[in-house]
C-alpha cells in the first residue's frame, strides 16, 4: 500500500478516537463529575488498540488545543505520519505531519480548519 494512503488510513483511525474522546469528556463535564484523572482511550492509527489513558480535564484540553496534536500510551506512535511533541510516564502527545494533517484537521470537532497551538510543548 501507498505511503500516502497508509498515512491517511492511520489519520483517520486517530481521528475516531478523538471523536470518542470528546464525547466522553463533554458527557462527564455536563454531569458535573469531575474526577482527578478520566479514563480516556488511546488515540494511536491502530484501530484494534484499547489501552486507556489515565488524564485530568486540563491535561486533555492542553492536548486538544491542537487539531495535528493527538493523545497515546507511550510507545504507540507512528513514525510514518507523526512524531511525539511531549511525554512523561502516563502518556505522550504526537502531532501529525505530511499528509495527515489535512485528515486530522478537517475532522476536527471544535474547528472547522484546524487549530494551532502557541505552545511548542504542551
Ligand atoms: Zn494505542
Amino acid at each position: 500500500m501507498s505511503l500516502e494512503w497508509r498515512q491517511q488510513r492511520i489519520a483517520k483511525n486517530e481521528t475516531s478516537f478523538r471523536d470518542i474522546n470528546e464525547r466522553l469528556e463533554s458527557g462527564l463535564r455536563q454531569a458535573r463529575h469531575n474526577p482527578e484523572r478520566l479514563e480516556f482511550i488511546c488515540e494511536c492509527g491502530d484501530r484494534e488498540c484499547e489501552s486507556s489513558v489515565p488524564l485530568s480535564f486540563e491535561e486533555y484540553e492542553v492536548v486538544r488545543e491542537d487539531s495535528r496534536r493527538f493523545l497515546i500510551v507511550p510507545g504507540h506512535v507512528f513514525p510514518e505520519t507523526e512524531h511525539v511533541v511531549a511525554s512523561n510516564e502516563r502518556y505522550e502527545v504526537v502531532e501529525k505531519f505530511g499528509e495527515a494533517v489535512d485528515v486530522a484537521d478537517a475532522s476536527d470537532r471544535r474547528s472547522a480548519d484546524g487549530r494551532r497551538s502557541d505552545s511548542a510543548t504542551p
